[in-house]
């Protein structure tokens, strides 16, 4: 569970497909070398090590950063739990709303009164997390973000997500209240536009508020060149106008690449911190795992899912809500679940469900960072020298820059973890070979 609780409805702003969880991170060993894209070329070498590793010393830091993680994981979760109760028990809710209403009698008067303050409480105390969070990302060097920059982005995302989380659950209410039976699914319905139009909307309104984007045919004319090669094997058309370079660098030390948008915004962003330190060779490859997701229908694939979770979790939350206001309303003054005052309880039950569907969407996301894996493997095989140990090699990057535990326990990667291991994905990468076998291709013919 994030400190946002308005996201667990509208959880999804966020549906770019991250190649790899940004968590991670380096300030290690390696300054960044240039490398030449004729000599990277040709130094794919034929045989790698059989398994992801990492020196002593990384290994050292990786078990540390993996034990913080997991622990604040743990406490952040139960933190955010405490945090609601904590806002029921205290009636603060009951007694906001109470002010709200004495204010105005217009609803949505009552929604901007009520909503934002709630909502920022919410997110204030769970700043503690979040902060802390951003130590370790700046003490093990995955992050190279000062405060200053850290706390401007925060206010920017609180006030984007006060805004959206205000209309909508403005709207939730609304639609309680004239439908208290099935507002559930009224409301699952109003919001499937509302989430299309964000993720439409939010490579070219939201994501540039926080990085700077620039075409890639303007940064990396070269790297284009190659990656044509890639879309032009796949028998597809991404256009270089949907290619793009993020400024990761200034925040963050790590790689990345991931599609987002849908319809006229679809497009692959690579972080500049990938184009800079990988061989053009291991960026095809990310790049064919992105181009995956892309051909492969990924976002709108997990759009769907999440369309389906939502609704059980809303149609559960209306079930299970009753049942808590009617056993427990009295005592926290709210037994209506059409009063603004109800909304921390079903905050918390969502959260709760959030929390228990984690393996459910974590699963799913697997799934298809596999498909996307297969798909690079099978898109750059042919392309590149030893497409297999190039790959394993981009995951060997990977995982060093961010420390990424070789060894992580089965239970953590089914409940959290939204890739597979990196270790698994680097043993994949090199035992993964159709045209060795006869086989056919799973996805590029
Ligand atoms: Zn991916």
């Amino acid at each position: 569970m994030k400190s946002m609780y308005w996201r667990s409805l509208l959880l999804l702003l966020v549906c770019g497909c991250l190649l790899f969880p940004t968590v991670a991170n380096s300030q290690t060993t390696q300054t960044p070398q240039p490398t030449s894209s004729a000599t990277a070329e040709s130094t794919v070498p034929q045989t790698v090590p059989p398994d992801y590793h990492l020196s002593p010393e990384q290994m050292r830091r990786s078990i540390a950063l993996y034990r913080t993680e997991n622990v604040l994981l743990v406490i952040g979760t139960v933190y955010s739990i405490i945090i609601l109760i904590a806002v029921i028990v205290f009636r603060f809710a009951p007694w906001l709303a109470a002010w709200a209403e004495g204010i105005s009698r217009h609803r949505f008067v009552q929604a901007i009164l009520f909503l934002p303050p709630l909502l920022l409480l919410l997110d204030v105390l769970n700043l503690p997390i979040s902060i802390y969070g951003h130590h370790i990302s700046l003490v093990y060097g995955l992050s190279v973000q000062g405060w200053g920059s850290w706390f401007w982005d925060w206010t920017k995302g609180e006030v984007i997500g006060l805004v959206l989380g205000t209309l909508l659950i403005w709207l939730m209410y609304a639609v309680i209240r004239r439908s208290p039976q099935r507002w559930w699914f009224y409301f699952w319905l109003c919001t499937l536009p509302i989430i299309l139009f964000v993720v439409f909307l939010q490579p070219v309104l939201l994501d540039p508020i926080f990085n700077k984007f620039e075409p890639l045919e303007k940064t990396n004319p070269e790297l284009v060149t190659q990656l044509e090669k890639v879309v032009h094997r796949g028998g597809l058309v991404i256009p270089p106008s949907r290619m793009f370079l993020m400024k990761a660098s200034e925040k963050v030390t790590t790689y990345n690449a991931y599609v987002t948008g849908i319809g006229a915004t679809k497009r692959v962003v690579v972080w500049d911190t990938t184009a800079r330190d990988m061989t053009i060779p291991e960026t095809m490859f990310v790049f064919g795992h992105e181009m995956g997701h892309y051909v492969l229908n990924h976002v709108y694939k997990g759009l769907a899912f999440f369309a389906v979770m939502m609704l059980i979790a809303l149609w559960l939350g209306r079930k299970v809500t009753l049942w808590a206001l009617a056993r427990w309303g009295e005592r926290w003054k709210v037994t209506d679940l059409g009063a603004w005052a109800s909304l921390p309880v079903l905050l918390l039950i969502l959260s709760v469900f959030s929390f228990f569907g984690q393996p459910i969407g974590n699963a799913f996301s697997r799934y298809i960072e596999h498909q996307a894996d297969i798909y690079g493997l099978e898109i750059t095989h042919g392309l590149v020298p030893h497409s297999s140990q190039n790959a394993a090699l981009a995951f060997q990057k990977l995982g060093e820059k961010s420390f990424a535990y070789p060894y992580p326990n089965r239970w953590l990667v089914i409940w959290t973890y939204s890739h597979p291991d990196i270790s698994s994905r680097y043993h994949f990468a090199l035992d993964y070979k159709p045209w060795d076998e006869g086989k056919p291709n799973e996805f590029v013919k």
